[in-house]
């Protein structure tokens, strides 16, 4: 079944509670380091507001353990306010009765944003007669799910919230460009199809792998996650990160691979280093040799590079999600830099996701060379590994 889209709601003179991803990455001193998620949801929100409807707005931000005031939203408001070039309200709360006065009073036309949602322990662990979500709802006529990044999780503000507006739930503008886009992609693909991924965590990546398995016709293992492999493989890893609980499990997923004659390719050679630390002293290690004794992974090596720089130009579509190496570390940023360099001019289907593979991208201004720049890096790959997300099957079929 289809779901309700915002250009089919009926939003002119009605207030509009609209979820949106504004957890942008912040700098040591709180700053907003990348705008970029700001920005994408800039079209459904002009939308609403030409419509003549009065616009909340609800995100998360980071983890905050409790209220952190570090965490708090109002830096996104003089963001937007400043991207839109007119006044945006700020609520220091998001649910509570002097914030339904304040949505009360809201005019059309008027924007405003609550605090972050996961000031409240219930926005991540619903509570069981979805108390918070109801508090939530009660502030507005009609909701929209603009946040993309977050529809993998089935918090308050994405799914429990959409039992009070029924037949009155719609996908925003960028919520619907990114799943059409990911949808079509990962189910008609155009091939060769190949995935590069890495970063440093597996256990949130293994159930992905093994549904890439039935999707991909090439697999691009880098990071901190290839050493799991690698020592699954009997390769010596020194001190480099690795999950030793997955190794059976790392192990059975490169046996599938071989059996379903899926090619993989893990590092042949690494950038080593004793310390993890940018200015460590680091030299070139193979993958056959092994990394020694106090050393450790912190890059995939220029074999590796050229390797995959080769193969990769025979993709006809490319998904990469997570860095190839500590790339927050300028001595260590030549694989994930030099992997984004090869698919920026790539001819293939390019699509990205992920945080830190996008922030990669943003610091070489690579922006505008690849064909889809997800907005997710978690909820692409559930998408990937499950074909749907809690954020769109909670929203009224049409
Ligand atoms: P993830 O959150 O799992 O996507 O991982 C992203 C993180 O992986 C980044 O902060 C990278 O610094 C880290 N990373 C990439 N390669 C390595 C490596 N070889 N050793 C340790 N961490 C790594």
């Amino acid at each position: 079944m289809a779901k309700l889209l915002l250009k089919n709601l009926p939003i002119s003179g009605k207030k509009v509670l609209m979820r949106v991803d504004f957890n942008v990455p912040l700098d040591s001193k709180g700053q907003i380091a990348d705008d970029t998620r700001i920005r994408l949801s800039l079209p459904s929100i002009e939308y609403i507001l030409n419509q003549g409807a009065a616009l909340i707005l609800i995100s998360h931000l980071g983890r905050p353990d409790g209220k952190t005031t570090s965490l708090s939203l109002e830096p996104c408001a003089k963001r937007l306010s400043n991207l839109l070039n007119k006044e945006v309200m700020f609520a220091n709360d998001c649910i509570g009765p002097s914030i339904k006065t304040m949505t009360e009073k809201l005019q059309p036309g008027a924007i405003l944003l609550l605090e972050n949602l996961r000031f409240h322990k219930e926005e991540e662990h619903p509570n069981k007669d979805f108390a918070f979500a109801k508090s939530l709802a009660s502030l507005a006529d009609v909701y929209v799910n603009d946040a993309f990044g977050a529809a993998h999780r089935a918090h308050s503000s994405i799914a429990a919230i959409t039992h009070y507006f029924p037949h009155k739930a719609a996908m925003g503008f960028l919520m619907e460009k990114e799943i059409s886009f990911l949808k079509e992609t990962f189910e008609h693909p155009k091939r060769p199809f190949y995935a590069v991924l890495g970063g440093a965590k597996i256990s949130s990546k293994l159930g992905v792998f093994n549904s890439l398995l039935s999707k991909v016709d090439g697999l691009f293992i880098g990071g901190g996650m290839s050493y799991t492999f690698a020592k699954a493989l009997g390769f010596k890893i020194g001190n480099s990160i690795c999950d030793n609980s997955l190794l059976p499990l790392a192990h059975t997923f490169l046996e599938n691979a071989k059996k379903n004659h899926i090619p993989y390719y893990l590092p042949v050679d690494h950038i080593i280093a004793k310390t993890f630390e940018n200015t460590a002293h680091s030299k070139i290690s193979s993958t056959k040799e092994g990394i020694p004794e106090g050393w450790m992974g912190m890059d995939i090596g220029p074999q590796t590079l050229k390797t995959w720089s080769q193969e990769l130009q025979k993709a006809a579509t490319v998904f990469w999600n997570g860095p190839l190496g500590v790339f927050e570390f300028s001595h260590f940023t030549t694989g994930t830099f030099g992997i984004a360099k090869i698919l920026a001019i790539s001819k293939a289907i390019t699509i990205i996701g992920g945080g830190d593979s996008i922030s990669a991208i943003n610091s070489l201004e690579l922006q505008n060379s690849f064909t889809h720049i997800s907005s997710g890096g978690g909820a692409s790959l559930e998408l990937i590994e499950y074909g749907h997300l809690p954020g769109i099957d909670a929203l009224s079929e049409v």
